[in-house]
């Protein structure tokens, strides 16, 4: 057996997931939070239903790994690191390099670095969370996996914006998408549940959390997908806006005196999408439970939310000229019972239609849709750190 760690790390935050492998348990999950400010805090829950944590300053990186590898020995979840064979870390921004994850060596490792001008959020911390397990388990099998990749299969004419073609050629300025693994991770359960070959299957998965996109999959390649560049484009998210007319950037910038497109790009990013419109919090449960009491900005925000889902599955539709399933996924995707029954309320000119009873379970995998439905609609939990776990796994060979 081997130990496997998934890491996703953002930059204050560092989440962790260990398996054991290839028996896909999980022996110990948990996240540092606050790196770089004081009061960091550690989570760390194993065992069954263990918990552990604690509250002091990390000023960085490998001081959370560090702390991260200590801990899992103190409480004997690993009695050596030796027992540690392989980390796989999720990286943002694979551009047009990476189609498929990748083990971490110099030449990729500099590649990465490469690339982080594509997420300037993003991309730093991972690096630093790689060069952390590098600095501290020199030895073991360190893999890249990248949210572009399962993108990478889209066609010119999904991935090219219609500005100057120059733009593309010099800077790759193109749609990359998101939630790569996510998607691959959920459009290939769906086939497995519908007793399908994937191949066979045109399907749209809808990952809706405080990040959202909806890919088009088909055969089992993502043809299209709602983020672009960056994640700011598609959907109406927590904080970030979704596409917008780019002219807005100018006229509100003179309007509202900001000083510079970065500022702008940052109002786009966090204050706006559910947060920006409502009000009242960028969190669905907040959102929810406001409209029900009667806040107008509430229910618009919901309402937009689903408008713009509701159109890219129209999109999607079109994309592939039919559709067989639609997967909800992620925070709101898997426990939104409305947003699931509201968004395919929308879609019944499809022949969609889903079970009003089974929509109300979560926490498992289900078929949602009646038997006469004419599209299949499932709510599938996504798992990209299992996804992480089995590519470190495949690629240690
Ligand atoms: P992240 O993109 O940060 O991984 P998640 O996938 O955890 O986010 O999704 C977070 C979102 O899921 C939040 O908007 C949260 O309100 C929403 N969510 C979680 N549980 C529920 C629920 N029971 N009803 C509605 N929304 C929920």
């Amino acid at each position: 057996m081997s130990k496997t760690i998934a890491i996703n790390a953002g930059s204050s935050s560092l989440k962790f997931q260990l398996f054991a492998m290839p028996e896909e348990v999980v022996l110990a999950k948990g996240l540092v939070e606050r790196i770089g400010l004081k009061d960091s805090i550690f989570t760390v829950s194993y065992g069954e239903g263990q918990k552990h944590s604690l509250t002091l300053d990390i000023a960085n990186h490998d001081q959370a790994v560090q702390m991260l590898l200590d801990t899992l020995l103190e409480l004997n979840i690993v009695k050596d690191y030796s027992e540690i064979t392989g980390v796989g870390h999720r990286v943002v921004a694979g551009g047009e390099i990476f189609k498929d994850s990748a083990l971490i060596d110099d030449k990729a490792l500099e590649q990465i670095e490469s690339l982080a001008e594509y997420a300037p959020l993003h991309q730093m911390a991972e690096v630093a969370g790689i060069k952390a397990f590098k600095k501290l388990l020199p030895n073991i099998t360190s893999v890249a996996v990248f949210d572009t990749s399962f993108h990478t299969s889209m066609p010119k004419k999904a991935y090219l914006y219609s500005l100057p073609m120059e733009y593309y050629e010099k800077y790759g300025a193109r749609r990359y998408g998101a939630h790569g693994t996510s998607h691959n991770y959920v459009s290939r359960r769906a086939a497995e549940m519908l007793g399908k070959d994937i191949s066979e299957l045109k399907i749209i998965t809808c990952h809706l959390g405080n990040g959202g996109s909806i890919t088009a999959v088909n055969g089992g390649k993502s043809v299209d997908t709602s983020m672009g560049f960056t994640p700011l484009a598609g959907i109406t998210m927590g904080t970030r806006a979704g596409d917008f007319d780019a002219s807005l950037i100018p006229f509100l910038m003179e309007k509202e005196n900001i000083a510079t497109v970065n500022e702008f790009i940052d109002i786009a990013n966090k204050k706006s999408g559910l947060l920006g419109i409502s009000g009242v919090s960028s969190d669905m449960r907040d959102v929810e439970s406001a409209a029900a009491q009667g806040n107008e900005h509430a229910q618009l925000a919901y309402d937009i939310f689903i408008y713009r889902i509701q159109k890219y599955i129209g999109q999607y539709v079109a994309a592939m000229n039919g559709v067989d399933a639609i997967v909800f996924t992620a925070g709101i995707g898997e426990n939104s019972m409305e947003t699931r029954r509201d968004v395919i309320a929308g879609l019944s000119w499809f022949g969609c239609e889903i079970d009003s009873e089974i929509n109300k379970l979560r926490g498992e995998e289900y078929i949602i849709s009646t038997k006469e439905s004419k599209v299949a609609v499932l709510n599938i939990p996504t798992n990209e750190e299992v996804e992480i776990a089995r590519d470190v796994e495949r690629l240690r060979g």
